[in-house]
């Protein structure tokens, strides 16, 4: 990674590649709302399948759920969100301008604030003279308060408190209120888990950093079921293999860290936290996912507020119980903001600069493109008959147009990692030049060989 990558570079680069969009730009944009390109769609996508992959396919022990975002408002309740799920909201009386009353806080005095009171809060930002309106050094400011998170709306034609609303905050709950349905309708015994990828909303008071924190996000879950007493060792063992999916796929392990939410700032659900952090180059250490240990806490309190018992029954003792729950809950869209980072390589080769995003090939948009050397026959058919026998598999890219030079550095900016040129010797030979995006080294291979050679490097 380059050290020096700034969040304009990032940003700029994400919209001239066809990676990430301001959203309604063409009416001037909406703030924390962003549109995913051609590239940055297979980019996230394959991020999504990544995660399901390793978290669902690869194991007997979990399966997968799609539930609803409009969920029955009594459900927010139960959890808590109606509630708590709260950030404390302070406005500055000379601009007007709204903000964080923690972040705010721990900006001009380096002190965690998270988890004060709101009263505590206006006491501090009251007596600390530190504390500035980042817009103009002014310090009048409102009395903090509690600012409920989440998005309301209406079901049906009548706006009334009948029928008010949620948008979900986050993808768990939905796993919490089909674990009865899971467990009648599959086959799956404590330990397991039920695993969860969906769009959540959260009405964030201070969204920015891109697509680190917007109102309208993506969120990959699971919900992993265990026995009481065996939580704290599925936790250790969660913790680690979330760890290893990320360094599996590229990331440079020397970004990673992990933080141990200290025991009185915890969750009112959680009873062990540890975030999974990334280094970003302009935010510094920000978390990527967390892993919490929360207890039994949901399903009790489902039961409780939908009369139903959710208990677990062990066929062989004949136990009945509330399991206790490990959650990795992370988020595509920071998760792919994480992978960019860290890929995003400018570097010199023979005096000319060049642009690469050094992405993992299981999660590159473009697994490989296909050059023909010339648009005129039989290169060219040859060419496409390549490309039409790899397009089923993956994405692959077809380009004819400019030097073979300038096609490469088009694909080492998309991330390509693979580039296969047919020239005028493959019609002697059957054989044409795979090219590696990282050494940039180039191979003569047989052409009957492309294909198993690009799935042995690409699944590994
Ligand atoms: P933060 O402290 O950054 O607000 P959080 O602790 O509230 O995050 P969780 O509720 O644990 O986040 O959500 C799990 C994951 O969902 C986060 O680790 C992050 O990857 C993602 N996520 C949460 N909020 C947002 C957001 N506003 N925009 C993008 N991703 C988000």
């Amino acid at each position: 990674m380059s050290q020096t990558v700034s969040m304009e570079k990032i940003v700029s680069f994400c919209k001239r590649r066809g990676f990430v969009y301001q959203s309604s730009e063409i009416y001037g944009g909406i703030r924390s709302s962003y549109d995913y390109g051609p590239l940055g769609v297979e980019l996230k996508k394959n991020i999504k399948e990544e995660w399901w992959r390793r978290l669902v396919h690869m194991r007997d022990d979990v399966v997968g759920l799609d539930s609803a975002i409009i969920q029955h408002p009594r459900v927010w309740e139960a959890s808590g969100h109606t509630g708590t799920f709260n950030d404390m909201l302070v406005e500055s009386r000379t601009s007007g301008r709204r903000y964080r009353a923690d972040h705010l806080i721990e900006e001009a005095t380096e002190t965690d604030a998270e988890g004060l009171s709101a009263e505590e809060m206006t006491e501090i930002i009251r007596t600390d003279d530190r504390i500035k309106d980042p817009a103009d050094g002014g310090r009048d400011f409102t009395e903090v308060r509690p600012f409920n998170l989440m998005f309301e709306t209406y079901t049906g034609p009548v706006k009334g408190p009948e029928n008010l609303a949620f948008l979900r905050p986050e993808t768990a709950q939905g796993i919490f209120t089909n674990f009865k349905n899971v467990l009648d309708t599959s086959r799956v015994k404590v330990p397991f888990g039920i695993a969860q990828q969906g769009k959540s909303f959260r009405n964030e008071i201070t969204p920015g950093n891109f697509i680190f924190r917007t109102r309208e996000f993506e969120q990959m879950e699971m919900e992993f079921f265990v026995e009481p007493g065996t939580d704290e060792q599925w936790h250790e063992f969660w913790i680690e293999e979330r760890w290893n999916w990320y360094t599996s796929l590229g990331i440079n392990p020397d970004n990673l860290r992990r933080y141990e939410h200290p025991e009185e700032k915890l969750s009112h659900y959680s009873k062990r936290t540890v975030d999974i952090e990334y280094n970003f180059p302009f935010a510094g250490w920000s978390e990527l996912e967390g892993i919490a240990n929360r207890t039994d806490y949901d399903l009790k309190q489902h039961a409780e507020h939908s009369g139903e018992n959710l208990e677990y029954i062990d066929q062989t003792t004949n136990q009945r119980y509330y399991p206790y729950v490990i959650e990795p809950a992370g988020g595509p869209d920071r998760i792919m903001l994480a992978f960019l980072s860290d890929a995003f390589t400018e570097e010199e080769v023979n005096g000319e600069e060049r642009t690469v995003l050094k992405l993992h090939p299981r999660i590159a948009p473009i697994k490989a493109a296909v050059f023909p050397l010339s648009k005129k026959e039989p290169v060219s058919t040859v060419a496409r008959e390549l490309y039409d026998d790899l397009k089923g598999d993956y994405r692959i890219f077809y380009d004819d147009s400019g030097s073979i030079g300038r096609r490469y550095r088009r694909q080492d900016e998309a991330g390509t990692p693979f580039c296969v040129t047919v020239d005028f010797d493959t019609m002697d030979d059957n054989s044409v030049t795979i090219r590696d995006r990282d050494t940039m080294q180039q191979e003569r291979i047989p052409l009957a060989a492309v294909r198993e050679r690009l799935q042995k490097l690409i699944s590994g």
